[in-house]
C-alpha cells in the first residue's frame, strides 16, 4: 500500500452472491441454431475478481465489513408490489426466470433477498455513522428492477430499497441517487417517480437499455416533478462528456438538493473496455467521479455515501475499476492500475467534445425548464 485509508469504508460481500445461477441463458449471444451457448453476461466472474483484487492489493484488510441484515417481506415492500414479489418468491428453491434475459437458479431468490439485505446493512451502517461510506459488491444487480417488473439481470431494486429505508426508518428526509451504470436507472426512476423525498440521477448512454428510457423529459410526476434528472449521454461519450455532466448538472442538482444521503447505483459498464456499452470511461474517470460524490456528501451530509454494485461486464478490466472505486472511498492508494491503463488514457476522443458540450448543455436548457426540482430557475 502506498497510503493507508484514512477513512472507515464499510464493505458487503458474501461468496453466495456469487452463486446466483443464470447458466442455461446466454445474453446476446443466446444460443440458436447457429451460435454455440457462452455464458451469461451477468456471471460472477468480474465481481468475484474485483472481491479478489481487494485482497491481493491488501486494500481489503483495511475495509470495514459489513454483514447482510436478514429481511422480510415488509422491507420489500417499500418498494415492490405485493403481486410482483409473490412472483418471485413462487420460485424459491426452483428457479425460473424474470424475464427472458433474467434467470433465477434455484438459490437465487435468497440470494436476491440476501443482496437486498446488503444494501441495507450498509446503508444503516453509513446512516449511524458507524463507517464514512460503504460498498455493496453483491448479485443480482438491481437498478432495472421496478416496482412492478424485473428486467436487465435485476430482481429486487436494491439500491432503491436502501434508499427507502433510510427514509422510512433512518431518518433521511432526501435521499439522492446518482446512477453512473451505462443503462438507464429506470428501476430506480420508477420507485420515486412521484416522490420528492428522493431525487434520482442517472446518467447513461441515451437510447442503449431499456430501450426507450431515460430520456430528459422524463423528469418525475406530481409532487415529483423535477426530482428525477435523466441524463442521456452520447455514444462514445469519456471522461471530459461526464466531468461535464457532473460539473453543469448533477453537482449543481446535489447542492440544490441538500441530501442527507447519497446512493451510487455503481456500474462499471460505462467503461472503454465493457462488452455491454459503448462509453469509454477509465479507472481515473472513476476516481474522479467517486471524489466529486465524496465532496459533495461531505458538503451536504456529513460524507453519507453508499454505493451497490450493477454492471460491469469485463472480468479483465472491471476488477481495476472497482478497486479504484473503493481506494478512492477509503482515501487509499494501493499503487495498483490495469496494465491497460496507459494505453487506454492515449485514445483518442476521450476529452470533452464540442458536440459533447452542447449536447449537455442542452439538457441543462431542458432541466432548468421544469417548473420543480433543484435545477428549476
Ligand atoms: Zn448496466
Amino acid at each position: 500500500m502506498k497510503k493507508l485509508p484514512t477513512k472507515k469504508t464499510g464493505f458487503v460481500w458474501h461468496e453466495i452472491y456469487m452463486w446466483h445461477d443464470t447458466s442455461g441463458f446466454c445474453g446476446s449471444s443466446r444460443s440458436s441454431d447457429f451460435i454455440q451457448a457462452s455464458e451469461h453476461y451477468e456471471n460472477p466472474e468480474p465481481k468475484r475478481r474485483i472481491r479478489n483484487l481487494l485482497e491481493v492489493s491488501g486494500l481489503l484488510e483495511h475495509l470495514t465489513p459489513i454483514a447482510a441484515k436478514p429481511i422480510d417481506k415488509s422491507d420489500l415492500l417499500l418498494v415492490h408490489t405485493e403481486a410482483y414479489i409473490d412472483k418471485i418468491q413462487a420460485m424459491r428453491g426452483v428457479g425460473g426466470e424474470v424475464d427472458e434475459e433474467t434467470p433465477l437458479g434455484i438459490a437465487s431468490v435468497d440470494i436476491a433477498e440476501k443482496a437486498v439485505g446488503g444494501a441495507i446493512a450498509a446503508t444503516t451502517a453509513v446512516m449511524k455513522g458507524e463507517v464514512n461510506n460503504a460498498y455493496v459488491l453483491s448479485r443480482p444487480p438491481g437498478h432495472h428492477a421496478e416496482p412492478d417488473f424485473g428486467t436487465g439481470f435485476c430482481v429486487f431494486s436494491n439500491a432503491a430499497i436502501a434508499g427507502a429505508y433510510a427514509l422510512q426508518y433512518l431518518g433521511a428526509k432526501r435521499v439522492a441517487f446518482v446512477d453512473w451504470d451505462v443503462h438507464h436507472g429506470n428501476g430506480t426512476e420508477a420507485c420515486f417517480y412521484d416522490n420528492p423525498n428522493a431525487l434520482t440521477i442517472s446518467l447513461h448512454q441515451a437510447n442503449w437499455f431499456p430501450q426507450d428510457r431515460g430520456a430528459v423529459e422524463d423528469v418525475g410526476r406530481g409532487s415529483g416533478e423535477g426530482y428525477n434528472i435523466n441524463i442521456p449521454l452520447l455514444p462514445g461519450s469519456g471522461e471530459g462528456a461526464y466531468l461535464y455532466a457532473f460539473e453543469r448538472i448533477v453537482l449543481p442538482a446535489l447542492r440544490a438538493y441538500q441530501p442527507d444521503l447519497i446512493i451510487v447505483p455503481c456500474g462499471f459498464d460505462a467503461s472503454i473496455e465493457d462488452p455491454l456499452g459503448r462509453m469509454m470511461l477509465i479507472e481515473d474517470s472513476y476516481r474522479k467521479m467517486t471524489r466529486l460524490l465524496m465532496d459533495v456528501a461531505d458538503e451536504c451530509c456529513r460524507g453519507r455515501l453508499l454505493m451497490t454494485h450493477e454492471g460491469g461486464y469485463n472480468p479483465n478490466t472491471t476488477p481495476f475499476l472497482g478497486l479504484a472505486v473503493m481506494e478512492t472511498l477509503s482515501d487509499a492508494q494501493t499503487g495498483i492500475c490495469s496494465p491497460n491503463l496507459a494505453s487506454d488514457k492515449k485514445r483518442g476522443y476521450q476529452a470533452l467534445q464540442d458536440y459533447q458540450k452542447k449536447h449537455v448543455d442542452s439538457l441543462l436548457d431542458y432541466l432548468q425548464s421544469v417548473d420543480n426540482g433543484p435545477l428549476a430557475t
